[in-house]
């Protein structure tokens, strides 16, 4: 009988989990993320030390190197995380464990898992958007994340500015993209305290939403996904935010694409905090 691994593979913690034939976690262990081959031992030890894994999927923080025609296959790349940039995480698994390993971002990973198994289920396309310390997304299609030479970036997508709205950005790349003006750190840098200290009626709500909304509608209007779900930790403690979200996607939208149901199409994840461990184990070859 095969046994599936999934590995989530985050900026604080490597979250490991263990699975039969079908994507029920029957073994899982968190490990602290040090440098890479700390963190890395710990890993191996829990697939060796539980009888090892048929295959393994990761999904992974990146940027990633999935061009699989290059040696830097599967590998970490431009990472401020100490000893992490250009670490090849695939090839280090591989030669480990002796077992094929998929990779992909971490918001592939949960992306595959809301479309096969979550809020997507049953429709043919999703697109997977995360909104917490940074914003990443992902469009997966019949069970397939998209890639073309690199996995999509679409938290760098640059806004149109709210009216008045002058703050600069804090992306290092761009200043005022998507990333620079719409995650927790960019409203700390712009208003000095945490989302979590600021009333719903602060402004700073409505321009969240104004530029979440920028991306919705560019997302439809450029692959008409049949959901977008709205993840991470911004959205999960805000979940206020969804209909501020909806109003400036349907404004922006103008009427163009004929009456949406936003309220069906942008909606929360419904794996919470397992999507990226289930999306592994498909990663790895788990049926859904
Ligand atoms: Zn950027």
């Amino acid at each position: 009988m095969p046994v599936f691994g999934s590995i989530e593979a985050g900026g604080t913690k490597f979250r490991c989990a263990i699975a039969g034939a079908t994507s029920a976690i029957i073994a899982q262990a968190d490990f602290p993320t040090r440098f890479p081959d700390e963190t890395i031992a710990d890993v191996i030890a829990f697939f060796t030390s539980n009888g090892g894994v048929s295959s393994l999927g990761v999904g992974s923080f990146g940027p990633l190197d999935l061009d699989p025609g290059a040696t830097s296959f599967g590998a970490i790349v431009r990472t401020p995380k100490p000893g992490w940039s250009d670490f090849n995480l695939r090839a280090a698994l591989m030669s480990a464990l002796g077992c094929p390993v998929a990779i992909d971002t971490d918001v592939n990973a949960s992306g595959l898992a809301e479309a096969l198994l979550g809020a997507g289920r049953g429709f043919p396309s999703l697109a997977y958007i995360t909104i917490g310390t940074g914003i990443g997304g992902g469009l997966i299609q019949h069970g397939r994340a998209l890639h073309g030479f690199a996995h999509p970036e679409m938290g760098h997508f640059r806004p149109r500015r709210a009216a008045g709205d002058t703050f600069a950005g804090i992306c290092p790349y761009h200043g005022d993209c998507l990333e620079g003006l719409a995650t927790g750190a960019a409203v700390f840098a712009r208003a000095g305290r945490h989302l979590a200290d600021t009333p719903q009626a602060d402004p700073i709500w409505n321009q969240l939403a104004e530029y979440i909304g920028q991306l919705c509608s560019s997302i439809l209007l450029f692959a008409a996904p049949h959901r977008i779900v709205l993840g991470g930790g911004v959205m999960a403690s805000n979940p206020h935010l969804f209909g501020a979200i909806r109003q400036a996607t349907t404004a922006h939208l103008a009427g163009y694409l004929g009456p949406l149901k936003l309220d069906d199409i942008i909606v929360p994840p419904s794996l919470g905090t397992e999507a990226g461990l289930i999306g592994g184990l498909l990663m790895a070859g788990a049926t859904p």
